[in-house]
């Protein structure tokens, strides 16, 4: 019996985690649980699954709370609380939150045997060599859940470190694939939610609309599999059958395919190095008539090309860009600014960064405050200007 910790358990990749673990209760138990604002939801999950330790994020009203403390021995609260869950006694940690308040969190909960699922781009995007560093030295194994890392985390174990020579990322492209910059001028917050392919919670939808999802996956393959930049490419492929590919120093190139379905990736984390029968959909190779690839649009979508600049600048670049991406895709969400503002805020915002220090997490922390004060700003702006 494995005990897992979920941190994010009512967003899309918690909910999809529990249903995996319900689906095999001979081999997991859950001993924590988090949310942020969705206590009803971790009220039912929490009447399921019986934790030991939730924790919620922000204030809840008395009564939700009353209602958690007398299903729940140990009710945490705050940014200290996930820290105190994170360090919970456990097998698995699945870390899915979404932005860069998965950092500490992650950070602190290395230690010696705990595999650690992650969901979370962002705090390997801004902090990746330290929290790879820390795994290493305290012993915790990070298995990728991102449908991309989880494919070439596969594939890679067919052969040594020094025997790959390229990662080939898949990307679906988004709800606007082939669209030109005067039609996503128009694009509403409703059409950027609709992946064609994925069910995904609201932040990621947008990322994959703007290709910053692609960019930030550049950037976690490279801290993941300490791969260059150079080495990495990126394919676009409509169909999100093939979810990623490794080419080797003979020219072999093995991909990981199927049905688009994040429950295969997270069963694949939480039962690694293991494979058990699981509920996803068969590939019919009678059926899926054409796989397509083609070069990304990265003139329409230029934050691919700005993730792969700030990721070869390496230091707190990447940290500065996701937090800007983090303002600007919620200003966008909240309807008081355009589609097309979302990369200008971005590329202005990396534009005038100083040099800033990257050297610990403090630090990181503190590139990440820069640069949302400064994309709140650039937001401020374009918003006083009016909407386009
Ligand atoms: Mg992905």
């Amino acid at each position: 019996m494995k005990g897992v910790v979920v941190l994010g358990s009512t967003g899309n990749i918690g909910v999809q985690t529990l249903d995996v673990i319900a689906r095999n209760p001979e081999r997991f138990v859950v001993s924590g649980l988090s949310c942020g604002a969705n206590i009803d939801l971790l009220l039912e999950q929490c009447r399921l699954f019986r934790p030991e330790v939730v924790c919620v994020a922000k204030g809840v009203a008395g009564e939700s709370l009353e209602a958690l403390r007398r299903l729940v021995p140990t009710v945490l609260s705050g940014p200290e609380g996930l820290l105190d869950l994170a360090r919970l006694d456990a097998s698995i940690l699945v870390v899915a939150i979404t932005g860069v308040a998965a950092l500490e969190p992650l950070y602190e909960s290395m230690r010696p045997g705990l595999v650690v699922a992650l969901a979370n781009k962002e705090s390997i995007v801004a902090a990746g060599a330290h929290v790879m560093a820390r795994a290493r030295e305290r012993g915790a194994t990070v298995v990728p859940v991102d449908s991309e890392h989880s494919a070439v985390f596969q594939c890679i174990r067919a052969a040594s470190p020094a025997e790959v020579s390229r990662i080939i990322l898949t990307a679906s492209g988004g709800p606007f694939a082939g669209r030109t910059r005067p039609e996503l001028a128009r694009v509403t917050v409703e059409e950027a939610l609709c992946h064609p392919n994925w069910r995904m919670g609201p932040k990621i939808a947008v990322d994959s609309a703007t290709l910053m999802n692609k960019g930030l996956e550049v950037i976690e393959a490279s801290h993941l599999f300490g791969v260059a930049y150079g080495s990495i490419v990126v394919t676009l492929h409509r169909e999100s059958i093939v979810h990623s590919m490794v080419e080797f120093a003979d020219g072999a190139v093995l991909a990981q395919m199927g049905l688009p379905d994040m429950r295969l990736p997270i069963q694949y984390a939480l039962t690694y190095p293991e494979r058990i029968p699981g509920p996803v959909r068969r590939y019919d190779p009678w059926r899926e008539r054409s796989l397509s690839f083609a070069m990304p649009d990265t003139g329409s979508f230029p934050l691919l090309r700005l993730a792969y600049e700030a990721g070869e600048a390496g230091g707190a670049l990447p940290a500065v860009m996701s937090a800007a991406n983090e303002v600007a895709v919620r200003e966008f969400l909240a309807g008081r600014i355009g589609f097309l503002d979302i990369a200008e805020i971005v590329e202005s915002v990396l534009a005038g960064a100083p040099v800033l220090g990257s050297s610990c997490i403090r630090e990181i922390l503190e590139a990440d405050a820069y640069g949302r004060a400064a994309a709140f700003a650039q937001a401020a702006r374009i918003a006083r200007e009016g909407v386009q």
